[in-house]
């Protein structure tokens, strides 16, 4: 695990989104920037699970977090722009987000990727991310310093056989990292993107169903570099792939 002891308010008085909180590393990350002391946008499609995450902050007395229901599928570019307006409206200002919600699709040859399955994980995996991008920059730059993480894999800058639509789109988001993070280096914006590594969640359970689950990390062993990429330790960290399990 990358070794960071994160001190104990290090995130006060930071906003920050959080995509795909409901579950997973969302989730986790989600509860540990609530308990180091920022004020959560919990965004994902399951109402009834970030509903779970936003009880779980506030009876842990961290700061009351926000819900923000969104199915990154159907989203139109309108929406996220919508979305950015009113968390803007409703927060004085925001201080990073966590692009963090993806889907797996389908394992299988190369030849016998279905078309549907191909767009699905195109619109998730990146032109989510892309029309996110977009819309919270210029929120994320009346911050003195912000932070946009972007979260990739294994499969995100080397290639492997059956993971066709998922690899290739954390190829793309790692461009995207890299363009962003070079036209605002000079900017209180810094750009990165986080590898988790192996992770105990549903998707890994999908992807290595006979897996022992025992021999990989947990979504809480992977925090610190979660945590250490939103605070303003990280600061001047920009253009980076990050791996969370070092
Ligand atoms: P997960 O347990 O499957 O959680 C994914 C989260 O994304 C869920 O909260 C899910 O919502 C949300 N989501 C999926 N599709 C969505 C949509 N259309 N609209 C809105 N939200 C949506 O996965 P995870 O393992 O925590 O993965 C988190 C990130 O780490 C992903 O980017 C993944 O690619 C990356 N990653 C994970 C591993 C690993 O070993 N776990 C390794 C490398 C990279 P619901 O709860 O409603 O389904």
């Amino acid at each position: 695990m990358i070794d960071y002891q994160p001190s104990a308010q290090c995130l006060a008085n930071k906003t920050l989104l959080v995509t795909g909180a409901g579950d997973g590393i969302g989730k986790q990350a989600s509860i540990h920037y609530a308990k180091y002391g920022a004020t959560v946008i919990l965004l994902g499609r399951t109402v009834a699970k970030l509903e779970q995450v936003y009880d779980e902050i506030v009876a842990a007395g961290y700061p009351e977090p926000a819900i923000v229901p969104l199915d990154m599928k159907g989203a139109t570019p309108q929406n996220y722009q919508d979305m950015v307006n009113t968390i803007t409206d409703q927060f004085s200002r925001l201080d990073g987000a966590l692009l963090n919600a993806s889907m797996l699709g389908e394992l299988t040859p190369f030849v016998n990727i279905a078309g549907q399955i191909w767009d699905d994980v195109m619109q998730v995996n990146l032109n989510a991310q892309f029309y996110l991008a977009q819309a919270l920059i210029p929120a994320l730059q009346k911050a003195n310093n912000s932070s946009l993480l972007f979260t990739t894999s294994g499969v995100g800058n080397q290639g492997r056989a059956y993971w066709g639509p998922y690899s290739i789109s954390k190829f793309a988001t790692e461009g995207m990292m890299q363009v962003i993070a070079d036209e605002y280096e000079k900017s209180g914006l810094r750009t990165n993107a986080i590898n988790p590594g192996a992770t105990d969640t549903k998707m890994r359970q999908t992807a290595f169903p006979a897996e022992d689950k025992s021999k990989i990390a947990s979504a809480e062993a992977i925090m610190p570099a979660y945590i250490y990429l939103m605070c303003d330790d990280s600061i001047g960290v920009n253009g980076q792939r990050i791996n969370a399990q070092s």
